[in-house]
Parts: structure tokens; sequence; C-alpha cells
């Protein structure tokens, strides 16, 4: 299978070779084995790393020429429109969004700045998909907003249309439709300065940080060279991506290793319910992450205690002269703004949550097997003593308070009183295994996985 998917993407690779610039992004149809279940329908791959390049379909026919004369009359008849398409701003008018759109047409700008539904849902509000239709007059004749304001499958579009000598409009809830997109890429300065190039949300950056959250410190362990390449899913309303969906595998190469994630979710069991006489319920599971061979990524501890955000990764530390004259110092220190949310890396009980000296505001919780995390010099403590807290809650926000001269987080992981080191014992925590009932649906789910990131890799011209 993998032969028949180099031999597809030999040419794309060719090509792009000799069109780097122009070769933005190209649909690919993987009709993948597996029974037909898990076939990947299209997947979009970015090429270039111009980030100003917009993916372009191109869509060739065969076309016999016409006479001239009948060309002409040809012309004559058809009034042709002109498409085009822009995003919504925060500080537009109906005036600069109807220029921006190419349009000239003072009734139109009339229209929308007196319609309640454009000034509701299309003025002053960014980052809305707009498709315009023009006139060869440059007027208005049909204005389509498109945005998915909840995370419900659905995506609201707002159509602006010409009526006789006005215009009218509706605001309809149309289903988004998913579609795959697999992109890759490699660090050279920062994840999120590679995630831009390769024009993957910063959404699906945040899921690849968590999906790896027990195995690498995306705040201390990140490597000039580190790889990775994701298969996410993209909402789409009428072809234009709106959402960027969920991660459905990936792999990070960290330090020359490499970790593999697919998303799974068992399917759903019967259970007999013996009150109700052997009538069989179906319990829903939750999915998850797991490697290729079907151990969970979800460990009992996380790696770092504040989430890997743009704001997070580039902060940086700029001095702290007391915390070097702190002889007890033995944790980890993570630079970050005042009022950073700092989670709890596992299940735990707080044993204390107040200020305690050279820690300032201070959370301790205990965990099981005589584990104890500490969370210092905190801005805020939003947990109580003896309160139960899961893994990944928010418990405190970042500060300076204590012995720190700038704002970061203390973080140590002690293991019968002493310190150790959090990143090992993240991954050196268990894992959750896979029900054995679970397994032959998993295998062919994993095998498809491979072949997408399989596919990336290949794509990756770099
Ligand atoms: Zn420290």
């Amino acid at each position: 299978m993998l032969t028949t998917l180099q031999a597809t993407l030999t040419p794309l690779r060719q090509a792009a070779r000799r069109h780097p610039r122009g070769f933005a992004a190209v649909v690919l149809t993987l009709l993948l084995l597996g029974g037909g279940a898990y076939a990947l329908a299209a997947a979009v791959v970015t090429l270039a790393p111009d980030a100003a390049l917009a993916p372009v379909h191109e869509v060739s026919e065969a076309v016999a020429p016409l006479p001239l004369q009948e060309q002409a009359s040809a012309l004559e008849r058809h009034r042709y429109s002109l498409y085009r398409s822009d995003l919504s701003r925060g500080n537009d008018t109906a005036d600069t969004l109807l220029r921006r759109l190419g349009l000239d047409d003072p009734s139109a700008a009339d229209f929308l700045r007196r319609d309640a539904l454009a000034q509701r849902h299309l003025l002053a509000r960014a980052g809305r998909n707009l498709t315009a239709e023009a006139s060869e007059r440059n007027t208005l004749l049909k204005l389509i907003a498109r945005w998915s304001p909840d995370d419900d499958g659905n995506f609201k579009r707002l159509v602006i249309e010409k009526s006789g000598a006005t215009f009218k409009s509706r605001l309809e809830t149309v289903p988004l439709t998913a579609s795959t997109r697999i992109a890759s890429g490699t660090i050279d300065s920062s994840l999120f300065a590679s995630m831009d190039e390769a024009q993957i949300p910063d959404s699906v950056g945040a899921q690849i940080a968590e999906i790896f959250s027990g195995d690498i410190d995306f705040h201390r362990e990140l490597r000039k060279g580190d790889r990775y390449s994701v298969v996410y899913e993209v909402l789409e309303g009428d072809g234009e991506p709106l959402r960027a969906g969920r991660v459905l595998s990936a792999e990070f190469v960290n330090a020359g290793k490499a970790y593999q994630a697919v998303w799974f979710q068992e399917p759903a069991t019967a259970n007999v319910n013996p009150q109700e006489e052997g009538r069989a319920t179906h319990t829903q599971t939750r999915g998850g992450y797991y490697t290729l061979d079907g151990k969970s990524l979800r460990r009992a501890y996380l790696a770092s205690p504040l989430a890997f955000s743009r704001i997070t990764s580039g902060f940086k530390m700029r001095f702290h002269p007391i915390l070097k004259k702190w002889t007890a110092h033995l944790g980890v220190d993570y630079a970050a703004p005042i009022g950073t949310p700092v989670r709890s890396v596992g299940d735990g009980v707080v044993e204390f949550a107040a200020a305690q000296n050279g820690y300032g505001n201070v959370v301790f919780i205990r965990h099981r097997n005589n584990h104890v995390t500490v969370y210092a010099h905190l801005s805020r403590i939003l947990v109580r003593r003896g309160q139960r807290v899961a893994q990944g809650q928010t418990i405190a926000a970042t500060g300076a308070t204590g012995w720190a001269t700038g704002p970061h987080l203390h973080f140590e992981f002690r293991v019968n009183g002493q310190q150790q080191n959090p990143l090992t014992i993240a991954r050196n925590s268990e894992s959750i295994p896979l029900a054995p009932a679970a397994r032959p649906a998993f295998n062919r789910l994993a095998a498809v996985a491979r072949q997408q990131l399989a596919a990336a890799q290949l794509l990756a011209i770099r």
C-alpha cells in the first residue's frame, strides 16, 4: 500500500519542486485500504511555506473553440458575474467592506447600514468568511458571510441578495462537512512559527502539545530540527474551511525520538442492566489518543503544569537573582505572564493552599504513592485545602509572590519528600491499556494512521 502511495505522491513532489511558489496546495484523493470504513476521502496538502498563498484549486476541462461569430454573440447573451472572497474585519463598515470586495454600490452600502441582520452579524465582526458575487459593473448581486460560532457541527450563513431594485437578507443554520488535512513541518525557531508557515491553526498546535504532554514538555524540550506530521479534521461550510476540528493522528520527532498518536474511540459496548431484565443499554465511551501499538497516551501525570500556548511559548524568563541564591531550589521554573492558568498535573487532593515564605502563594497537591506536586509564586489560588482535583484542572494563576523577582511558576515533583525530575515521572507513569475487545478495530485504524503519517512525511519537502 505504501508503494502505491509513494507512486501517487512522487509526481506531486516533482511538480512542487518545479513550481515551488505556485504549488500552494494539491487535493489528493487517497483511497486507503481497510474495509472502506476508514477511507480518507480527500486531503488538502499544503506544500508552500508562503502563508500569503491561498490554496489553489485547479480545474481543467476540454474546451472546443466556437466560431468567432458564435463566440461574440455568446458573450453578449451571457451576463458574467465576478466572484471575490475575503475575511471580514473587526472595524468593517458597510463602505470599507464593499470596497475591499471590489464593489462600488451605494444602494448596497445603504442596505447593509440599515439591515438588522447585517448590522448584527456582518459589520464590525472579525474573521467571517465572505464571498461576493458582483455584476460586470461591480454592483452587488449576492454577498454571503459564513462562520461557525459554536462547536455544534453547524455554521451560520448570512445571505444578502439583490431582489429587484433592493436587497433581501436571510440567516441560515447549515451543517458543516468534515474533510481531512495532512500537514507537516520542521521547527526552526518555535512550534508556532513553524505552524504558521505550514498554515496549521493554533488550535491544532495546542492539541498536538496536549496529545504528547505526557512525553514531551513543550516549554522546555523543543529543539531546532524537531519535526511533526499531523492529520486533522477541517470543518467546512460550502467548501470553505471555517473551523479546525480534532487531530486524528500525529507524529512528533523530538530530539531524534519519534512519538506517534492516533485518536480512537472504543466501540460502544452493550451492557446488561439487571433492573431492566436483560434489556441492553449502550454506554458511550470517551475517545482518547493512543500510540500506534495501542497504549493510551493518557498518563497518571502531565509533563508540564502549564498548557502550551502561543503566549507561554514566547515568554522568556529575564532574570531572577533571588532564585540563584535560594539553595533549596530543586524544581523547574516556567516563565509565564502573570495570570496564566496553572493546572494540576495529576488527580489528587489539595494538601496546602496558602502563602508560605519563599514560595509565596503556593499549592501542594498529594497524589497516589506518596507523590506530591508543588506550584509556587502564584498570583491567585483557586482551590482549598482538602479539595479533590482532577488532572488538567486549573488550580491557580501564575504570579511573582514570595522570593521571585520575575513572573514565573516554580514547580516541584516530590516522591517520598524528595524532589524528582517531573518529566521522568510523567514518562514513567502508568498508562491505561486498551480493552481487548477493541483491539481489532483499533488495529485497522492504526494501519490507516501509519499510512497517513507516512504520506505527510513524503510531502514534507524540506
Ligand atoms: Zn524555581
